[in-house]
């Protein structure tokens, strides 16, 4: 299910409300104070960085939590970042694991 942001027009504090539906929730009101001008906030950010951004904001030190990987563009970047850490010459065959990893495709099995 979706999560949807809310900035509270009146409070100015952000309201995150789970659809129960497809579509954004509406006649919402602020968990704070009641008010009802709510504008959605929309998180352009992570859908403009580039893969190489991704990876230098990446905290190798620490495992990342499972939402972390609910947005599959992440999956493979600790394992590239790790890898890079430790001086391996990750090539053009791990892109392609990572991307099959993605697309949710397993590697190295035949059906
Ligand atoms: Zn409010």
């Amino acid at each position: 299910m979706p999560i949807y942001e809310y900035r509270c027009q009146s409070c100015n504090r952000k309201n995150s409300v789970l659809s129960r539906s497809f579509g954004a929730p509406t006649d919402l009101a602020c968990s704070f104070c009641g008010g009802v001008e709510l504008r959605r906030i929309y998180s352009p950010v992570a859908y403009h960085r580039s893969e190489s951004d991704r990876i230098s904001e990446l905290d190798t030190s620490r495992p990342q939590g499972e939402d972390y990987y609910k947005d599959s563009r992440n999956v493979g970047l600790w394992a590239k970042k790790r890898l890079k850490e430790m001086g391996q010459d990750l090539g053009p065959q791990f892109d392609e694991i990572v991307e099959n990893a993605r697309s949710g495709k397993l590697t190295g099995v035949d059906d």
